[in-house]
């Protein structure tokens, strides 16, 4: 099954979320019956991400959206601990500062675009300029409602640029909602995320929905798509999200660069260093050894704890 094709918008169709079902986990049961998918998600993640940085030819940008509780902390927790930290970072987009605000929506946003051979998440992200702004009037409806075209235009010539970006909504109902905030009440780990605005934003819920509808239907295009990601479940959310991330990036056909050397005179060089330091027997011993191991390197993946 493939859920790039499942949740992807497709461009220009008019949205439901109210009939998208934030329950559906597709042909599985329940967390165990994952395990072993995620794991393999996970380490193919890991070695596109040590290609890509190497490579050092596209960038990734994933934005993660959500209505409060919705999971993009532990979506972040998940996905990027199979990376290599050398080569990714995330970016939290708060209430603007003044600083912020004195300049166009996208000025912040575009100065944490990641660089070639770098992969960037975006908790929250320009789109809340479309959102948590339109659902509470912080600029008139003639400013916001240009911004869908705006946002298009920056995205389109980001992909010029040759970065990929590939965007989630993690859909949640609002009795998961609650649910989440009662764990959060509950858990001493979790009390910090609580927010006074919490409860109040629940009022605003079909007015976010509707936001999120429009935004979602206005700029989900092939180079730039949006993904609605059912999100009730948790491990079902890490999956579907892990294999979008391995098609997207498999699709980009990276592969290792050359050696910029001469590596059978490197190889000559350094058996040359081994003789000196410890004798022919290590030479040869170390001859033995390297004509019996695959010449592939490969990585051992870390077991992950889920969240
Ligand atoms: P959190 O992600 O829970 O730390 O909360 C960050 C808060 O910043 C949320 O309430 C967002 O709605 C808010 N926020 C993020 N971007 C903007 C923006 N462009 N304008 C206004 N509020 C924003
Ligand atoms: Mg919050």
């Amino acid at each position: 099954m493939s859920y790039s094709n499942e949740f992807r918008v497709k461009s220009g169709t008019k949205l439901n979320l109210a009939k998208i079902d934030p329950n559906y986990h597709g042909g599985f049961e329940n967390e165990e019956s994952v395990v072993d998918e995620l794991t393999k998600y996970s380490q193919r993640l890991e070695e596109l991400q040590a290609v890509m940085y190497a490579e050092n030819k596209h960038a990734l940008l994933v934005v993660l959206q959500a209505m409060d509780g919705g999971g993009k902390d532990g979506t972040i927790y998940h996905v990027m601990s199979a990376m290599n930290p050398q080569g990714c970072n995330v970016v939290s987009f708060k209430v603007p500062t003044t600083e912020e605000l004195a300049h166009d929506f996208l000025w912040r946003i575009h100065k944490q675009i990641p660089r070639k051979g770098q992969i960037t998440v975006f908790n929250r992200s320009h789109y809340e300029d479309v959102l948590v702004v339109r659902v509470h009037n912080l600029v008139p409806e003639d400013v916001w409602s240009k911004r869908y075209n705006e946002i298009n235009a920056f995205e389109h010539a980001l992909t010029n640029a040759g970065i990929t970006i590939i965007k989630f909504f993690l859909h949640i109902d609002k009795d998961e909602q609650l649910r989440r905030f009662r764990d959060r009440l509950n858990d001493s780990g979790k009390q910090w995320k609580i927010s006074e605005s919490d409860y109040g934003e629940r009022e605003y819920w079909d007015d976010y929905q509707q936001a999120y509808m429009d935004a979602l239907s206005k700029c989900s295009f092939n180079y730039s798509p949006w993904y609605i990601i059912p999100a009730n479940h948790k491990w079902f959310r890490n999956l579907a999200v892990s294999q979008i991330l391995v098609e997207t990036l498999e699709g980009l056909k990276m592969k290792y660069p050359e050696p910029s050397v001469d590596l059978e005179a490197i190889r000559k060089l350094y058996h040359a260093e081994v003789m000196e330091t410890s004798g022919m027997e290590a030479v040869e011993l170390m001859k033995a050894v390297e004509n019996q191991e695959p010449k592939q390197s490969k990585k051992k993946s870390k077991k992950k704890k889920k969240k």
